[in-house]
């Protein structure tokens, strides 16, 4: 089955980013992944940062040949069918049930500043999903509702105007690796900068990646060994070894188990700096050459445009829009 992934241009991309998602995605015919910068303005942003992280993700994605065989890497904001699809689909969504959307319950229900975009964001998502008659939609524990919400969408419509849309399901990934900071090993890696040594970034240089690792908080005690209750730290250092090696936690333990924590952290840093190499130099070849990233980007564009354009029309048609077709 094509994957349909977004991803949120919100910042730098981490290591978190790239072991937890990026490094599983392959492209294939029909397979979908763009840049969610219009998901990026629902809450307050600024212009230069927006552009520089929209640049960056866009960058990483073809780095990763995720252009290649058939595959689609754009822009969301590139490629008017989303806006539109999710006007026609907002027109048939209830108030009723996006108020009970648990994301915006939870974060904007009571807060009267809040974007109008912020509530409605969930039917760009259904759009972003119908478009491309997405069957299986891979997504975090927190995103099933929304994917509900395109599922009864998707039926909304299906029973008013016959069978236009696919009925996408859930995919609810296997638990993957969840990497830490490197300085509070009890909270997630992520994208926000407040804690910029704790996160490794992608695009970080070889010696700040040695010099952070290097800098990982660790744990009493002297052994390496899995546990993260005992063992937040290493055992962190253990996931990100790991996820990035192809050889199990244990492996690295059983390796490192007296080696002491200097020579393992040397030992991460090193399979860090290897591992990531390879996307890191593509990646800033091609921020480094606008030109290349923003031709894959058009290419990439159009063919979106082409692939959703047919669904926007056969839905404006239903809808009763004369000169749809
Ligand atoms: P975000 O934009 O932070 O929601 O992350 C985009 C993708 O990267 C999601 O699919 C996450 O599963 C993955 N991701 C982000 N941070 C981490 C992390 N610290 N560990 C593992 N995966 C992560």
């Amino acid at each position: 089955m094509p994957q349909l992934s977004f991803i949120k241009p919100t910042g730098r991309v981490t290591l978190g980013n790239y072991i937890g998602a990026l490094r599983h995605w392959k492209p294939s015919a029909g397979s979908v992944f763009a840049v969610a910068d219009l998901h990026a303005i629902t809450v307050a942003w600024a212009p230069d940062k927006l552009r520089e992280s929209i640049l960056e993700v866009a960058a990483v994605l073809a780095a990763l040949d995720l252009h290649s065989e058939g595959g689609l890497v754009f822009l969301q904001s590139g490629v008017p069918t989303h806006s539109e699809m999710a006007w026609l689909l907002e027109c048939m969504a209830r108030m009723g049930e996006m108020s009970r959307m648990t994301q915006f319950k939870a974060a904007g229900r009571n807060d009267g500043s809040v974007s109008v975009g912020f509530f409605a964001y969930p039917i760009l998502m259904a759009a972003d999903i119908l478009l491309y008659d997405a069957e299986g939609v891979p997504v975090g524990e927190d995103q099933k509702q929304h994917v509900e919400l395109t599922r009864d969408l998707a039926l909304r419509v299906n029973n008013l105007y016959g069978p236009i849309f696919t009925v996408p399901e859930p995919v609810i990934p296997a638990v993957g690796a969840r990497i830490m900071s490197l300085k509070t090993p009890t909270a997630k890696m992520s994208k926000s900068q407040d804690d910029p040594d704790g996160t490794v970034l992608l695009l970080d240089g070889a010696d700040e990646i040695r010099r952070k690792v290097l800098g990982a908080v660790t744990d009493s005690g002297r052994e390496v060994y899995f546990d993260p209750e005992e063992k937040p730290g290493i055992s962190n250092l253990l996931e990100i070894a790991a996820g990035l090696s192809g050889e199990s936690r244990e492996a690295w333990a059983e390796r490192y188990r007296t080696a002491g924590y200097g020579t393992f952290k040397r030992a991460v840093a090193e399979v860090v700096v290897e591992e990531t190499s390879v996307v890191r130099t593509r990646t800033t070849a091609l921020l480094d050459h606008p030109e290349e990233l923003n031709a894959i980007l058009r290419d990439g564009q159009e063919r979106a445009l082409v692939r959703s354009s047919p669904k926007v029309r056969a839905l404006k048609n239903a809808i009763g829009y004369p000169l749809a077709d």
